[in-house]
């Protein structure tokens, strides 16, 4: 049978692109390596909740992604975390995140001081000051710019939480779309630059969720490719671009470097992340101690995990399905290069450190330890260099597109307007 055209990879950005495909008429069909689709976005069920599996918010910026949301009828079901702020885990102490930040970089230093103490706010400040200069990396800027406090208190662990990877290692456009754009504007200063970007933004959070989990949309994207003729197809590798025959391919995988044998370098492989969700009953977390949840910086070395979301104080649609006294933490494991198995124990223990309240195994009502692999590469500088040879290697040719994460950069807000361009490129 010939397909109008086949999407590889059932991730968002495969079916976000089949969406467009099938909404032009196209006979679409979609392959999907794993048992389920949505890739990175999938949900579970734990203690008898539904819950985010992976990916739990998206960014706002852009408004793409609840643009989509809109389109899918789920207008109704956004919603906004609650306004309690994060925190980051020091050897010395906990000190809050500052709130107008990107990827941690503070708008206003001064804003951040309990985290940063007087010295490392006083030389953050030297940014306002500091003559315009170049920077190799995200680590660099932020070193040269605002010092080592804001790199290793605020940025680093907010980069390790959203891309498992380390600041030094990052192209500063490839996580921070516009911030080059707007440090030329503001001659160098990076709180400047911040600044601008965040006045720019959507008004109100900069991250939302979708009541029940973001999952939820990985099933109404599949409902409305169906309604529109669309095949979805689960448990099939594509190895080949002759397994199926087909006027337009769409690959939504880093695997698009192998099938269509260019020879550009390997992107990055994507980092393993370790999830471990705990359902507790914990009414001491009622008064969400750390508010929706806490960074861990790399020095602080009394706990292994690099991350926890006190997830029933960030939503309070899930604090209601919870129940009172019931709570929902989960704890991401794995920095850059780590390949981290943490036990039950071990997460148990580092939620009591990182929420300073103590939790044991008869509080648990169930949990779930899920790895991530390939599912967040790293847009290290390297990487960006392959992205941009795979792109001007696949521009010329007719009727193949690439999307993802892989070619856009992490995170929804990232990847739903790049598929959608990908599929609209074939139409
Ligand atoms: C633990 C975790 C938490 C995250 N949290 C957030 C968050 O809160 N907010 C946010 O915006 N982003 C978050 N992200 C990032 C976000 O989830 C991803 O950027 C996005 O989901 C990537 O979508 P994708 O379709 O590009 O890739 P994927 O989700 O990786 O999907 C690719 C799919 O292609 C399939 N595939 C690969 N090769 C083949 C082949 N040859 N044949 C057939 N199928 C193939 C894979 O099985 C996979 O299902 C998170 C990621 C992880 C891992």
């Amino acid at each position: 049978m010939t397909w109008d055209a086949v999407v590889v990879g059932g991730g968002i950005a495969g079916l976000v692109a089949a969406r467009e495909l099938v909404h032009d008429g196209l006979r679409t069909l979609v392959l999907e390596a794993r048992d389920t689709v949505g890739g990175a976005v999938a949900g579970h069920t734990v203690a008898g909740l539904r819950l985010d599996a992976g990916a739990e918010s998206f960014a706002t910026r852009g408004g793409t992604v609840a643009a989509l949301l809109d389109e899918l009828g789920l207008t109704d079901s956004v919603r906004t975390p609650e306004p309690l702020g994060a925190w980051v885990h020091l050897p010395h102490g906990d000190g809050p995140l500052p709130r107008t930040g990107l990827l941690g970089i503070p708008a206003d230093p001064w804003a951040a001081r309990g985290t940063l103490g007087l010295v490392g706010t006083a030389r953050a400040s030297l940014d306002l000051v500091l003559p315009a200069s170049s920077a190799t990396s995200l680590g660099d800027l932020v070193r040269r710019r605002m010092g080592a406090r804001v790199l290793d208190r605020l940025v680093r662990p907010v980069v390790g939480g959203v891309h498992a990877a380390d600041p030094d290692d990052l192209a500063v456009d490839a996580v921070a779309p516009g911030l080059p754009d707007a440090l030329g504007r503001e001659r160098g200063s990076l709180a400047r630059a911040v600044r601008s970007l965040r006045a720019s933004a959507p008004a109100g959070s900069a991250v939302q969720g979708v009541a029940g989990g973001l999952h939820v949309l990985v099933d109404a994207l599949v409902a409305d490719i169906e309604a529109h003729g669309g095949t979805v197809r689960t448990g099939v590798t594509v190895g080949s671009l002759d397994d199926e025959d087909a006027d337009r391919w769409v690959l939504a995988t880093p695997s698009a470097v192998d099938l269509l044998g260019l020879a550009v370098g390997r992107p990055d492989p994507g980092a393993q992340v370790t999830l471990v969700t705990l359902v507790l009953d914990a009414p001491a977390l009622d008064a969400a101690p750390r508010g929706t949840g806490v960074l861990v910086a790399r020095e602080a070395t009394d706990v292994t995990a690099k991350a926890l979301t006190h997830a029933t104080a960030k939503w309070a649609w899930l604090a209601l399905a919870a129940g009172p006294g019931r709570h929902v933490v989960r704890l991401s494991y794995g920095r850059g290069g780590d390949d981290a198995a943490p036990d039950i124990d071990v997460a148990l223990r580092d939620a009591s450190v990182l929420l300073g309240t103590p939790l044991s195994r008869d509080q648990l009502q169930g949990h779930a330890i899920v790895r991530w692999t390939e599912a967040l590469p790293r847009p290290s500088v390297a990487h960006t260099r392959v992205v941009a040879a795979v792109r001007s290697a696949v521009e010329p040719l007719a009727g193949v597109a690439v999307c993802g994460a892989w070619v856009a950069g992490n995170g929804l807000a990232s990847v739903v307007p790049d598929a959608r361009a990908a599929a609209r490129s074939l139409l």
